[in-house]
This record gives structure tokens, sequence and C-alpha cells, in this order.
């Protein structure tokens, strides 16, 4: 009898926490979720599900994860926002193992479907200069000149996904995300991206008074958000699908920066002074999702109003930081 085994990789973060909340919601059972950290640092922990805490970038740990294994999630990866990313290439581009070992276990325990999650990072620079964005289709990650580091290791892992597909036989799907935000994710210590930190800035200044926000930059970088149950969505579909190809998973209601810090003070109630650092990582200038293709092969896209995400999001980070 063939196995139902779903595996996630990386089930302790932001995405892999809400994906074993939604298998479970929709009536999965057997699911083993998998994260190199202490259970009690996972976002979201189900105690009714196989969890096993493994380093992925070694051999042994991706073959006792997929033993088994019907389907994978590759979710794992170290990675943040910006700040990260920026100052963190060398680790960005050692989550290489994590795909690598995890195909080969694939591989090894004939798993039927694996999905791996990439990133709208390894979209060429030069496409992205201008705030004033075209949006960015599948075909622009090449001639490649993605961000470097992280998405030289996303482009190269979503090659390698082709490569065991076409030569193992092994159902690889990839999905390039662009932006992903919401509740249960990180929000403070660094690995944080713009709508969490932004929420959690705001926050801070509404709690003590002192109406005034740093901002990345000069607040006119545009970008996508995409809410997590969109993205969730789009995966579990994206995986289910015919898409061979890696394809774009993000919402395509652009925003600046400072648009995105109006909504936030709109849903907090206050206005703040903002004082822009020019230094600070902020990554390319501008940033859409072409949603084209993902219309096309599934008649649908990220649909998640940025409003209405943020509320959410604004939310739960105002509970975390005001129940200690
Ligand atoms: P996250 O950091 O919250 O989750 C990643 C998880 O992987 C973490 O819990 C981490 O502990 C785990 N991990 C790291 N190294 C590991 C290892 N060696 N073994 C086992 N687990 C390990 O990030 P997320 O936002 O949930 O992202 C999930 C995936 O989606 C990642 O591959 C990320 O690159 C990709 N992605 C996310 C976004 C986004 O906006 N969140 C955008 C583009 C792509």
């Amino acid at each position: 009898m063939s196995s139902d085994k779903i595996v996630i990789g990386g089930a302790g973060g932001f995405i892999g926490g809400h994906l074993v909340a939604e298998l479970l919601r929709k009536g999965h059972r057997n699911i083993r979720a998998v994260d190199i950290k202490p259970f009690t640092e996972w976002y979201q922990h189900f105690p009714e599900v196989e969890n096993l805490q493994l380093d992925l970038q070694e051999k042994e740990a991706c073959e006792t994860s997929l033993k088994d294994a019907h389907t994978a999630y590759n979710l794992a990866a170290d990675m943040g926002g910006m700040g990260f990313i920026e100052l963190n290439k060398g680790l960005c581009m050692l989550s290489v193992l994590i795909n690598t070992q995890m195909l080969m276990a694939a591989k090894k325990h004939g798993v039927q479907r694996f999905f791996y999650a990439s990133s709208a990072c390894v979209y060429n620079a030069d496409k992205q200069r201008d705030p004033n964005v075209t949006a960015l289709k599948e075909a622009d990650a090449y001639p490649a000149m993605p961000e470097d580091g992280y998405g030289w290791e996303k482009l190269f892992s979503e090659r390698m996904c082709r490569h065991f597909r076409e030569d193992f036989g092994i159902h690889t799907r990839m999905a390039r995300y662009h932006n992903v935000y919401g509740p249960h994710g990180t929000w403070e210590g660094g690995r944080e991206k713009a709508p969490a930190a932004i929420c959690r800035k705001v926050i801070q200044a509404k709690l003590s008074g002192k109406h005034e926000i740093e901002i990345w930059g000069d607040g006119k970088q545009t970008r996508s958000f995409m809410y997590i149950d969109d993205c969730l969505h789009g995966t579990q579909t994206i995986l289910a699908s015919d898409i061979l190809e890696p394809i774009n998973l993000g919402s395509s209601e652009l925003v600046s920066i400072n648009q995105l810090v109006d909504i936030v003070e709109q849903i907090a109630g206050i206005k703040l002074d903002r004082n822009y650092n020019l230094n600070a990582p902020k990554g390319v200038n501008g940033r859409n999702s072409d949603n084209t293709l993902i219309n096309k092969y599934l008649g649908w896209e990220p649909c998640v109003r940025l409003r209405d995400g943020l509320e959410k999001t604004y939310g739960w980070i105002y509970d975390q930081m005001t129940k200690h």
C-alpha cells in the first residue's frame, strides 16, 4: 500500500508551521514535521503529528525525514529579511545542502511529489532598479544576476529540482514566493521582514508615546506582499499541478514602503515622524509579481488585500509585544 505521509522541512518556521496547521485542518493525519530548532522555538507545534528536531543539511537527517514519505515540502532555509540576507551570504548559500540532501533522500525513498520554496530574489537585479517597476515575469530570472548569496542559492536549487525531475523522475514543483507575511512569523531579532518590522516599530511608538519611526532606505522602494493564506493555497495547488517550471507566487498589489507605513499607521490610529536611514540594507528599488502565468495555469492569483492581511498581522504582533 502506498504511503500518504507528508513531510514538511522547516516546519518550525513561519510558512512551515502554517502549512502543518492547514494540512491538519484538511484532515491529513500522517504528517512529519522537521526543523533544526528546539521544539520550544517553533512558531507552531502540533503534538498530534510526528515532530523531529533534525539538521536537514545532513544526509542521514534527510533520509530519516523522508522515509516512507509520499510528499515532501522543502521550506527549510537559513534566511530572513534584507537585514539578514545582505550580511549573511555564506549562511544563506549553505542552505543548498538542505535541498541537495532532501532531493537525494527523495530519490532514495521514491518520494512522489517534492515542493521547493524559491524566491523572487532569483530575479535579475537589472530588472529591479526602478521603483516604477515592470512586474517580474518568470523569464526575467535569466540571464542570471540574482540577489548575491540567498538568490544564487535559490536559483541553483531550482535547477537542481528541475534536473532531478528530468533525470530521476521526481515530480518536483517550484514556486517563487514574493514577500510572505502574517501572524506566527519572525517579528524581532534581525531576521524579520518589512511588514512585521514596521508593525513592531509602529506598536513600539504607540506603546512608548515616542511618535517617531526609523525607515530603512528612502521609503520609495516598492514591493508587493502576499498574505500567508494565499501562500498556503498557492503552494498546495502548485504542488498538485502540472506546472513544471518555477512560477511566481506573489501578490501584484504594489506599494512603496512609505505606503506600507501609512497603512500600518491607519490600523494603529497614529501618525509618526519618519526618519530615513539611508545606510540600512534596503534591497532592490522595485519589485512586483507578474501573475500572467499563475492566472493562466490556475485561474487564480493571490488576492488577500494588504490592508486586511496587515490588520491580522498587526493584531498578532501587538499581542506578542504586550503579553510579556
Ligand atoms: P522561516 O525562517 O520562518 O522558516 C525556515 C525554517 O527552516 C526555520 O524554522 C529554520 O529553523 C529551518 N531551518 C533552517 N536551517 C535548517 C536545517 N539545516 N535543518 C532543518 N531546518 C532548518 O522562513 P519562512 O518565511 O517560513 O520561509 C520558508 C521558505 O520560504 C524558505 O525556503 C524561504 O527561503 C522561502 N521564502 C520565504 C519568503 C518569505 O517572505 N517568508 C519569501 C521567499 C522565499
